[in-house]
């Protein structure tokens, strides 16, 4: 279900709200409030050592228990891609990201407690020499280090994943 959906009366005065087209943004007719459903950012990086191996997670929480990921998560407010990029990748797998190169931007729906999120996701490449130092820890059960072509997509969490990871193998 879309955010929107539950949004049955206005967060400012609580009028009780209309029924719309779920994607259109939220107004109160009476005081004025006006709410954007925009996607919320994430960034994830394809992180290569020097073998040619990447680092791939494996997620310990819904949605995509269980399955693959480059490592990653939301950007927080205030935060660069970059900056909460690094964040994430430290705290989900202790290593220090250093020169991040930009990659592109997917589009993606994120499925958490009955709610669908739109979310875009920008990918980087990264760099490492300090694979020895990666460690599994939140939300992550494993990790391996996998030749980018040797990944099966169908063990991808999501499916703007699937696709950076299909071009990104084009291209690294
Ligand atoms: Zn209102």
């Amino acid at each position: 279900m879309h955010p929107r959906t539950f949004f049955q009366h206005c967060p400012r005065c609580g009028l009780p709200a209309p029924e719309v087209l779920p994607k259109a943004p939220f107004y109160c007719e009476r005081c004025s409030f006006l709410y954007y459903f925009n996607p919320a950012i994430a960034a994830a990086a394809l992180i290569l050592r020097e073998d040619g191996a990447a680092l791939f997670i494996r997620r310990s929480k819904d949605p995509g228990r269980g399955k693959l990921a480059m490592p990653g998560g939301f950007i927080d407010p205030g935060e660069s891609a970059e900056e909460g990029l690094r964040r994430e990748v430290r705290e989900e797998v202790n290593l220090e990201l250093d020169r991040l190169e930009y990659f592109g931007s997917f589009p993606n729906e994120y499925a958490y407690r009955g709610v669908t999120y739109q979310v875009l996701d920008l990918y980087f490449f990264a760099k490492t020499n300090l694979d020895h130092q990666a460690k599994a820890l939140d939300d992550v059960d494993a990790f391996e280090w996998v030749l980018p072509a040797s990944v099966d997509l169908n063990q991808i969490a999501f499916s703007s994943m699937r696709t950076a990871l299909e071009r990104m193998r084009k291209k690294g």
